[in-house]
């Protein structure tokens, strides 16, 4: 009989990590392998965890909450005799690193080991299995000079997310696999406690919620004569609060009416037990990658009160059963082919992102007048003008004039429209304008949405929720982030008679500069404050740091950025420096408006791969870290306010302030660096 040994976090003390084990252990077992879970126990991870538990305040600090906490964790470890452990001891045909977040090394308070990358060496082959690296980036991974050599040097590397197959491809490792989650392999029926419940429930499992969200469960578990039973923390709100065994808490969630759960495993098991669920927190790159896979990104919850609409609209099960089963299947044959149980075809060794290859054009409008208007060439002109002139109707954001505050509006012809030009680096206020986006789409009318690609995704939910088939088109750019609308009126705020806002003032500093311009008491003043907070990386929301958008893979149908780079790559296409953009196609809608739109730009045609866009290269992973004064910074400014803030953090040297006087206007400085190009 063929030996294996599971080497993972077997004993955290959550559903989670023990059902995992468990299911690999048992799937193993079910097809004739040996299998024991390697009693580890890392100095490592237990002494640098205690450290971070030390220095970090104690997020568990109701002591309501720490008794529940510790029922929850008695009740798993109570069901750890069913774990077949192995001192280490023996020979082995297989070591089996994984699953769950072995690789994630930029988890602190968990702490990665070391020995999660390492060949086992009483094993023939050490191979990886649903390894998961969490929210960790390439660049942290590059880091751990172990960690990047041990995954090369594995037998055979089986991932469980996008986002670490991303970074294994990234270190050069192109054979990676992905496979499903462990308990995704076996039917854990068997395993189960009758019922535990007569009455009918809605089932939630969360470590948290606001009162918000509380009030939108509860109302809908009154709208539906449903119970609630919660668990994952002490919820007092809740009509059953049990802290159960990882068999009670599966047997949970098959006789749920409904699953509210904004876990890995909560979604995992929902899905596994076919029920009608609901997730919220979806960001998590492995929650985002197993909803992504199985085609059930519309489980997410993007506003609360959709939570009835996911509810009524129930899953689908029958059209996606076969790509359940072909993943099921295609992840057991991995694992088995690793002990020569099955026939596994590997993929071709180099990888290459198909994103990569996609044509991007570099473009800008014809009319020059449009280019000076515009942030980059004018791409988004030349494209919402043909959604016009077919009779569509376009979404953007927009200055409003009273209070200079950003909102989406809603433009039918081209004045409105041109109101849209321009980036406003603010979040834009989505909610005035989303009830007349569903009644345009309910009208069966064609819209054009153009905004970030968070905005872009969470409309198009919107759309598919109202009406299949719909006429929406999604237009979304490469996002650095949006800054707070707090700040921002803070700012404006600071000068008098302000008639006139310019987030980047091209037409007076080129397309390069970041500028902003506030036209006060008639007289433009152009700094670089708010500009130097969000540069800073200090004010832009704090889920742009973790921004899974920020990837090459778009979920709009355009994309478009700055063409950055464009020296390189068409020197002097931007003779006048009035900037160009870069459009790529993410669908075959995409494409087709492109190529119409196409006829009123000058372009050459490139491929992504070409751009330089350090956003994209983020794999999905936020679009840059937070400023390691951050939390200072907002500590400051909600004690001291927005001067106090500015002369605090921002460069006030002497050289800096006369910099900042003498700024010869743009075509100064244009006709200066044109001189000298040509002697
Ligand atoms: C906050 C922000 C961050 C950006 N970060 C990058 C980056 O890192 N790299 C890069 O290459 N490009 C970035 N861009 C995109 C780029 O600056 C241009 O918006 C894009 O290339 C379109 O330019 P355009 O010349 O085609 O048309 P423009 O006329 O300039 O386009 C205006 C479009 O931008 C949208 N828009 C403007 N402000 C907002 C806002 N606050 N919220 C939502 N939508 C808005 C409008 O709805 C409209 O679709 C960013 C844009 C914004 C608004
Ligand atoms: S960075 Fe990401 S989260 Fe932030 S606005 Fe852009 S798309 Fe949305």
């Amino acid at each position: 009989m063929k030996k294996a040994l599971i080497i993972t976090y077997y004993d955290s003390e959550n559903y989670g990590a023990f059902l995992q084990a468990f299911a690999t252990q048992e799937f193993l077992k079910l097809n004739g392998i040996n299998a024991e879970i390697l009693k580890y126990n890392s100095k490592t991870v237990k002494w640098l965890g205690g450290l971070y538990r030390l220095i970090k305040k104690p997020s568990i600090k109701d002591e309501k909450q720490v008794q529940y906490h510790n029922k929850m964790a008695e009740a798993v470890v109570n069901e750890q005799h069913r774990l077949k452990k192995n001192d280490g001891t023996g020979k082995f045909d297989v070591a089996i690193l994984g699953s769950d977040e072995i690789w994630n090394v930029k988890n602190v308070s968990g702490a990665h080991d070391p020995f999660m990358f390492c060949r086992y060496k009483n094993a023939v082959k050490t191979i990886s299995y649903a390894a998961c690296a969490g929210n960790s980036a390439i660049k942290h991974l590059k880091c751990f000079p172990y960690a990047v050599g041990g995954i090369k040097a594995l037998d055979a590397v089986g991932v469980r997310d996008d986002n670490t197959e991303r970074l294994v491809k990234g270190i050069g490792r192109g054979d990676v696999v992905r496979v499903l989650d462990p308990t995704f392999l076996i039917d854990f029926g068997g395993y189960l406690p009758k019922r535990m419940l007569d009455e009918k429930y809605l089932f939630v499992y969360t470590y948290g919620l606001n009162s918000e969200q509380i009030e939108e469960i509860k109302k809908l578990a009154q709208a539906k004569k449903l119970k609630i039973v919660a668990t994952g923390c002490y919820c007092e709100w809740a009509d059953y609060n049990p802290a159960p065994t990882p068999f009670e808490w599966i047997r949970y969630i098959k006789d749920a009416e409904f699953v509210i759960t904004s876990t890995f495993h909560g979604t995992v098991l929902s899905i596994q037990n076919r029920k009608s669920f609901a997730v919220y927190k979806s960001s998590s790159p492995k929650i985002q990658s197993v909803l992504k896979e199985l085609s059930l990104l519309d489980r997410r919850v993007t506003a609360w009160n959709n939570l009835e609409e996911l509810f009524d609209n129930g899953v689908e099960y029958s059209n996606i059963e076969n790509i359940i089963e072909a993943r099921i299947k295609a992840s057991g044959d991995f694992l088995l082919s690793q002990f020569g149980k099955a026939i596994y075809t590997k993929p071709e060794k180099s990888w290459q992102n198909p994103v990569l290859t996609e044509p991007c054009y570099i473009a800008r409008h014809k009319d020059r007048a449009v280019r000076w208007d515009s942030r980059s060439g004018g791409a988004f002109t030349a494209i919402s003008d043909i959604v016009l002139a077919d009779g569509g109707v376009v979404y953007g954001a927009q200055v409003n004039k009273d209070n200079f505050s950003v909102q989406h509006t809603r433009a039918v012809t081209k004045q409105e429209r041109d109101k849209q030009r321009g980036s406003k680096y603010v979040q834009s206020d989505l909610s005035a304008c989303l009830q007349n986006i569903k009644r345009d789409l309910v009208e069966d009318k064609t819209v054009l949405f153009t905004g970030t690609p968070c905005q872009a995704d969470a409309v198009r939910t919107l759309a598919d929720g109202i009406k299949k088939n719909n006429k929406l088109i999604t237009l979304d750019f490469v996002c650095h982030g949006v800054p707070s609308p707090k700040v921002w009126e803070d700012y404006v705020n600071t000068y008098e008679n302000v008639s006139e806002v310019n987030f980047r003032d091209k037409k007076a500093f080129g397309w390069g500069d970041h500028i902003e311009t506030i036209v006060s008491n008639n007289k433009p003043i152009h700094k670089k404050v708010f500009t130097s907070f969000f540069h800073l990386d200090f004010i832009s929301r704090p889920s742009c740091y973790e921004c899974p958008y920020a990837q090459y893979e778009h979920f709009s149908d355009i994309t478009l950025g700055d063409c950055w780079g464009l020296e390189k790559l068409a020197s002097g296409f931007n003779d006048d420096d009035s900037g160009a953009s870069m459009v790529f196609a993410n669908t075959d809608v995409g494409r087709g408006l492109i190529k119409r739109a196409l006829q009123s730009m000058d372009y050459i045609e490139s491929t992504v791969a070409n751009m330089k866009q350090p956003v994209m290269e983020s794999c999905g992973m936020g679009t840059a870290l937070p400023n390691p004064k951050r939390e200072a910074f907002w500590k400051d400014y909600r004690e001291n306010g927005i001067d106090f803030v500015k002369v605090k953090y921002l460069d006030n040297s002497f050289k800096h302030r006369i910099k900042e006087a003498i700024r010869p206007p743009h075509f100064i400085r244009f006709t200066i660096k044109k001189l000298l190009k040509k002697n």
